[in-house]
């Protein structure tokens, strides 16, 4: 009984068809039902993170947040790597399963930090683009504070260390477009800085 019972749940899931919810300006799509347990922190992360892109004078337009099935899944979606958390294009975000980011503690982060990617302004240099999304994620709090050994990069080459994701560089180059992002908001604020000043 045990093992049909195990077969019918695994059957099931193999061929689990994706889900859409909607909530406000948010839709998400996910395809592993255990994601289903995940919705209500999404949703409310979405809220207060749209709350707080306003009060930074960005407008939220709807945002699409696909959860892939899997790590291999979200790879051949998004041809980025799949050790990464998640990528934005536009208006689109693309996700690990919402239950893995879940498990290491970074689901609110992410959908932080792409909410952020969905609603900055057009022409911001990839490290500001970055570094402001860390700050605004939370992700920034955790950040070392030993010496990036990338201060004396232009911001061209610490654009190219970001988008290059040279496995053991990246970390560094997103702290370093984390600090220079943060010494930028001290000194013009936060509306200053999505300026381009
Ligand atoms: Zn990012």
């Amino acid at each position: 009984m045990g093992r049909w019972a195990a077969a019918l749940v695994l059957g099931v899931s193999a061929h689990a068809a994706p889900v859409t919810v909607t909530h406000g300006t948010l839709t998400v799509t996910y395809t592993d039902p255990r994601d289903r347990a995940h919705l209500g922190l999404v949703f409310r992360t979405w809220a207060q993170a749209t709350a707080d892109l306003k009060a930074l004078g960005l407008s939220v337009r709807p945002v699409q947040l696909t959860a892939a099935s899997s790590a291999t899944d979200f790879a051949r979606v998004t041809g980025e790597p799949a050790s990464i958390a998640a990528s934005t294009r536009g208006q689109t975000i693309t996700t690990q399963r919402l239950g893995a980011l879940a498990e290491r503690g970074l689901l609110a982060s992410t959908i932080r930090h792409e909410g952020f990617h969905t609603a900055q302004p057009p022409g911001l240099p990839r490290w500001l683009a970055e570094g402001l999304a860390r700050l605004f994620s939370g992700e920034a709090a955790g950040d070392s504070a030993e010496p990036t050994g990338l201060t004396a990069l232009s911001g061209a080459q610490l654009d190219a260390r970001l988008l290059g994701r040279v496995p053991g560089q990246a970390g560094a180059a997103y702290r370093e477009a984390t600090r220079r992002a943060k010494v930028l908001v001290a000194r013009v604020g936060w509306k200053g800085a999505l300026g381009g000043k």
